[in-house]
This record gives structure tokens, C-alpha cells and sequence, in this order.
């Protein structure tokens, strides 16, 4: 199959679609793989890499003319969309259901259009989303622990400790992909941990790796207030399936935090999980509201674009093969998970969630 892989052109966006190393494994199985000039060089992956890797380097116009599936990190954006065409197959990150006009265009071009955030895996997970709660989480503990430094509004509190003074406590608000990622990096930092979920079998799974050395509560409003009032760096971990996230945090108890306490909001791109929360970018990530710094940047996996791109790709390469070895429509008739992926097919929705949270029939 011929593959495309454009330079990523939104605002800020460092990731690319394909590594050289996924390009590699591409051509080993005889595809032609077309990559714009400068794709990966953002984050070190060079033209010249491409090209050892067996990649051809192009211009924007042949990528997209020459290939027959375009692989990317962020959705179109309306020039990508105008070079489109019946002939594609898009595979990408999309979150149309709040996206009227990418929906539009995308149905407009008559691109076979999957998108990685609505594949699914046999444990109900997404695991082309997985990937980047993993950064985030694990970023979640480093970037609190410099905003508990004084320089940033925070406690000055070391998580770890020193000898003879105690470790920073550290509170994980949801034990799932973000919360479990921040958990391994507070402990290894040598926090004092306590993780709060509402699924038991979440904190039995954490109380099984863990042991003694992180302490698991059943999340009630009770449990949380009381955690939050002696923590030093929180974490909001918390995640609904399909609704926002949950306003567990309220003004007031924010306001009885300790002065110089940071609050983590991982789950701001779902609306944040403190009422004081909003979101924030990489050029300005913190605001403090009394006394409690928040950090609630909306894309955190940008910050680290290489490891990000690198973790991505590991998730994305199977399905990249599969689409390529098998074409799209044998590689989605033989793999349901993968079929949870198609969001738009000759012109016409075909992901119901997506169909419903936009108002159009799938
Ligand atoms: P997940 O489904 O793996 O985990 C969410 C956990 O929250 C589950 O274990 C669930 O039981 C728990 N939970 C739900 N309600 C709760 C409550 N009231 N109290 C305690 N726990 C509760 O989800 P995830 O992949 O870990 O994602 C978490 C959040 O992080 C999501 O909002 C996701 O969109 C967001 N996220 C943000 C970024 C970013 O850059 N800001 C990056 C990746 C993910």
C-alpha cells in the first residue's frame, strides 16, 4: 500500500504519524511510505532517518496524492481536509463528537476516516488513547513536584524527603490509566501515596502491586475532603466514560487546602475535576487560587512530543499494518475493535456514540 505521512501543521503540534522505526517495519512488508520534508524533525527524527528507514521524502501535495492512506496525530485541519478525497483512508486522531465542522468536511471529502480515540480492545479499554494517559500521568507527578517549589507558589516541599524529615504526600484522585502512571512515578519518588477510586477493584489491583507502601480508600466525599486537607501535591485522575468529569472538588475545599498546595488537573480536558480549575497551556500552565497552585494544561502529552510520538506509534503500528496488509475494508471486517475505529465511510457517520453526541443519524 502507498503511505502517507504529512508534517503535523496545528498550532503547537510537535508529534508526527509514523516513526522512522514504523516506517521501517512499513516498507519490510513491501509498502511505499511518502513522508514530508521536515515531519519528524521537531523532535529529532530526521529527513535522513526517514530515508535509511526506506521512506521517500516529499512534499505536501505528493504525500497526500500518491497515498492511499494518510497516517497522522491531530485531526485535519481544513487545508489537509481539502486535499482528501474518496480514494483515502485517514487514520487518525479525530474527536468529532464535539466537532461539527471537522464532521462536515470529513463527510464532504469521502475519505474512509478511523479514528484511533474510539478503537477498542478486548478488556473495554481504548488503546489508542491509553498511550497518552500514560504520559500524562506519569508527567502529572514530575510537573507538580517543580510547582511545590517556592519559585512556582508552592510549599517548597520535597516529595521524597531527606533523612529525618518527612516525604510530601501526594493524593491520586482515580486509579485508572493517569492515576495508576502518576502512582509508579509519586512512588518512586518516595512519596507518602494514597490513591482514591470508586471501582474496588481498582484499589484491590493497586493494593495487590503495591502493598504497604501506597495506601488505597474508597473515594466518598468524606474520604476525599479529609485526604485533601493534609496533601501536599493532588492529582485529578478521575474519568466517566462519556460525560464530563465529575466537580469533585469544590471552591470551599480548595480554599481549605494547605497555602502552597499544587492540585494536578489531569482530567481538565474533560472539564477538570475542581471547580476552581480551568484549562491552561504549555507557554502559561499554572494559576493560583487561594493559595493552591493549579496546574491544568489540556494536552500535557504535547510537552514531551518525542516520547509521546514513540509511545503512540507502538499503540497505532499494529492496526497501521493491518490496514495496510490486509486493506482497510478486509483488515475492518476481520477486527471489531478496529471497526469501532470507522467514524466516517463513503460520506455517511458511522460511529453511533459520535452519530448522537452530534445530533446526525450513524
Ligand atoms: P480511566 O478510565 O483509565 O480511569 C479513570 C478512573 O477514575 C477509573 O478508575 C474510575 O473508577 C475513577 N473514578 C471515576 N469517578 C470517580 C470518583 N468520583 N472518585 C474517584 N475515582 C473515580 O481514565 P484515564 O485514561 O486514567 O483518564 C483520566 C482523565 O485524564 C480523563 O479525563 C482523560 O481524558 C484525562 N487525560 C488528560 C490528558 C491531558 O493531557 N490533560 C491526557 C490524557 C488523559
Amino acid at each position: 500500500m502507498r503511505i502517507g505521512v504529512p508534517r503535523e501543521i496545528k498550532n503547537h503540534e510537535y508529534r508526527v504519524g509514523l516513526t522512522p522505526t514504523a516506517v521501517a517495519e512499513l516498507v519490510r512488508h513491501g509498502h511505499e511510505v511518502r513522508v514530508e520534508y521536515e515531519a519528524g524533525a521537531a523532535i529529532g527524527f530526521a529527513d535522513s532517518d526517514y530515508l535509511a528507514a526506506g521512506a521517500r521524502m516529499a512534499g505536501v501535495e505528493e504525500v497526500f496524492s500518491q497515498s492511499e492512506m494518510i497516517v497522522k496525530v491531530k485531526e485535519p485541519q481544513e487545508v489537509e481536509r481539502g486535499r482528501l478525497g474518496p480514494q483515502h483512508v485517514l487514520f487518525t486522531y479525530l474527536h468529532l463528537a464535539p466537532d461539527r465542522p471537522q464532521t462536515k468536511g470529513l463527510l464532504a471529502s469521502g475519505a474512509l476516516c478511523i479514528a484511533y480515540e474510539t478503537v477498542t480492545d478486548s478488556r473495554g479499554g481504548l488503546p489508542l488513547l491509553a498511550p497518552m494517559s500514560e504520559v500524562a500521568g506519569r508527567m502529572a507527578v514530575q510537573a507538580g513536584a517543580g510547582c511545590l517549589e517556592k519559585a512556582r507558589g508552592g510549599r517548597g516541599v520535597l516529595l521524597g524527603g531527606v533523612p529525618g524529615v518527612p516525604r510530601g504526600k501526594v493524593v491520586i484522585l482515580g486509579g485508572g490509566v493517569v492515576g495508576s502512571n502518576a502512582l509508579a512515578m509519586a512512588v518512586g519518588l518516595g512519596a507518602d501515596v494514597t490513591v482514591l477510586d470508586k471501582n474496588p477493584d481498582v484499589l484491590r489491583q493497586l493494593d495487590a502491586r503495591y502493598g504497604n507502601r501506597i495506601n488505597t480508600l474508597y473515594s466518598t466525599a468524606g474520604t476525599l475532603e479529609e485526604q485533601l486537607l493534609g496533601a501536599d501535591l493532588v492529582v485529578g485522575a478521575v474519568l466517566v466514560p462519556g460525560a464530563a468529569a465529575p466537580k469533585l472538588i469544590s471552591k470551599d475545599l480548595v480554599s481549605r487546602m494547605q497555602a502552597g498546595a499544587v492540585l494536578v488537573d489531569v482530567a481538565i480536558d474533560q472539564g477538570g475535576c475542581a471547580e476552581t480549575s480551568r484549562a491552561t497551556t504549555h507557554a502559561d500552565p499554572t494559576f493560583i487560587i487561594d493559595g493552591v497552585v493549579h496546574y491544568c494544561v489540556a494536552n500535557m502529552p504535547g510537552a514531551v512530543a518525542r516520547t509521546a510520538t514513540q509511545a503512540l506509534n507502538n499503540a497505532t503500528l499494529p492496526f497501521v499494518l493491518a490496514l495496510a496488509n490486509k486493506g482497510a475494508k478486509r483488515a475492518l471486517e476481520e477486527d471489531a475493535h478496529l471497526r469501532q475505529g470507522l467514524n466516517v465511510a463513503a460520506g455517511k457517520l458511522a460511529n453511533v456514540s459520535v452519530g448522537e453526541a452530534l445530533g446526525m443519524p450513524a
